[in-house]
């Protein structure tokens, strides 16, 4: 299984400016003084290996979008598999053309975590949903998805209507405590703590790889006791992308009851459910590449202070990463 991130921020999109480039030069400038580089292979190799990602990268800013590619046996019907509609849609639609024209069959199957803004805005700029040979299937555990994603195309607030659209597009509204066969990969979906719901997934494809994708949730420290569920939802998977959208700090100061949770609940999880790996994701607007690195490596800590038998590794996604299982 490979799971490709096109879209890892949370809420809103954010953009580089101008002053954050430059101090992300200036830093690495300061890296590199004294070395001087044969061609730029060798000095992109440099920012790539050596410099700290927040100097020499960037988590990006495109909001959720999650691509993933099943392995084995019974992948046969080579279908697009998506979680989410945020606004890194627009790189996977772009990629996603390509890729057809190279033969890939143009199947798009969709699950989508819930209907909120930062989660469906990539829609209207999805390229393959112009194209008449495609076939859309949205999967969703709220029945309301069609109206979400057709009032956001109104003439109100945008100029292309929903009908305009030349693909076959179907919504399919799944059910919780049933395991579906969908584009070569078992689906499980589980309802969790948000405004008007969300919903997390489970894939398992013909190999056994499991990755769990649940964002847009709210696990509270106080009700651990009563999230045996989600330990069941997430147990032994290869990997768990879970919404981490708060240090634990503001999580249980001002951001209570917010909706999201924090990168040590997440880990305290993913612990009791043996899972394999962790992926921070649905990054605060308002987190520079730098905060958004030190959380990464708190995290990273305190994995390694409370992991009991289990290894847990904890990846931080950005726009771009792509895991293989
Ligand atoms: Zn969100
Ligand atoms: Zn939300």
């Amino acid at each position: 299984m490979l799971v490709r991130f096109w879209g890892t921020r949370g809420s809103l999109p954010v953009a580089q400016t101008a002053a954050i480039v430059q101090d992300k030069i200036a830093s690495a400038l300061l890296a590199a003084s004294g070395r001087s580089f044969a061609d730029f292979e060798e000095a992109r190799e440099f920012a790539r290996d050596s410099l700290d990602f927040a100097i020499g990268g960037s988590y990006g800013g495109a909001t959720t979008c999650v691509e993933i590619e099943a392995r084995g046996a019974k992948q046969v019907d080579d279908a697009f598999i998506v979680c989410d509609m945020g606004s890194g849609l627009r790189s996977f639609g772009l990629d996603a053309m390509r890729r057809c024209a190279a033969g890939h069959a143009r199947v798009y199957h969709f699950f989508m975590s819930h209907l909120h803004w930062d989660h469906i805005m990539g829609f209207p700029f999805f390229v393959p949903a112009f194209d008449p040979n495609a076939h859309i299937i949205i999967h969703s555990g709220h029945a309301d998805a069609e109206t979400a994603l057709r009032r956001q195309q109104e003439e109100i607030s945008f100029p292309v209507a929903f009908d305009w659209l030349r693909a076959k597009i179907e919504f399919v509204t799944l059910e919780t405590d049933t395991a579906y066969d969908i584009g070569g990969v078992q689906v499980e979906l589980m309802e969790q703590h948000h405004s008007h719901s969300s919903f997390g997934y489970r894939f398992t494809d013909a190999d056994g790889k499991v990755t769990v994708f649940s964002t847009d949730s709210e696990h509270k420290m106080e009700t651990m006791a009563g999230e045996a569920d989600v330990e069941h939802f997430f147990r032994e998977a290869d990997l768990v992308i879970c919404d981490t959208m708060y240090s634990l700090a503001d999580s249980v100061s001002m951001k209570e009851d917010w909706g999201h949770s924090s990168n040590i609940v997440a880990i305290d999880l993913c612990h009791a459910a043996k899972a394999k790996q962790l992926a921070l994701f649905h990054h605060e607007p308002t987190y520079s590449d730098a905060d958004i690195a030190r959380m990464h490596a708190e995290s990273i800590r305190y994995a390694e202070l409370t992991r009991e038998n289990v290894t847990l590794d904890v990846l931080c996604a950005y726009d771009g990463l792509e895991v293989v299982l």
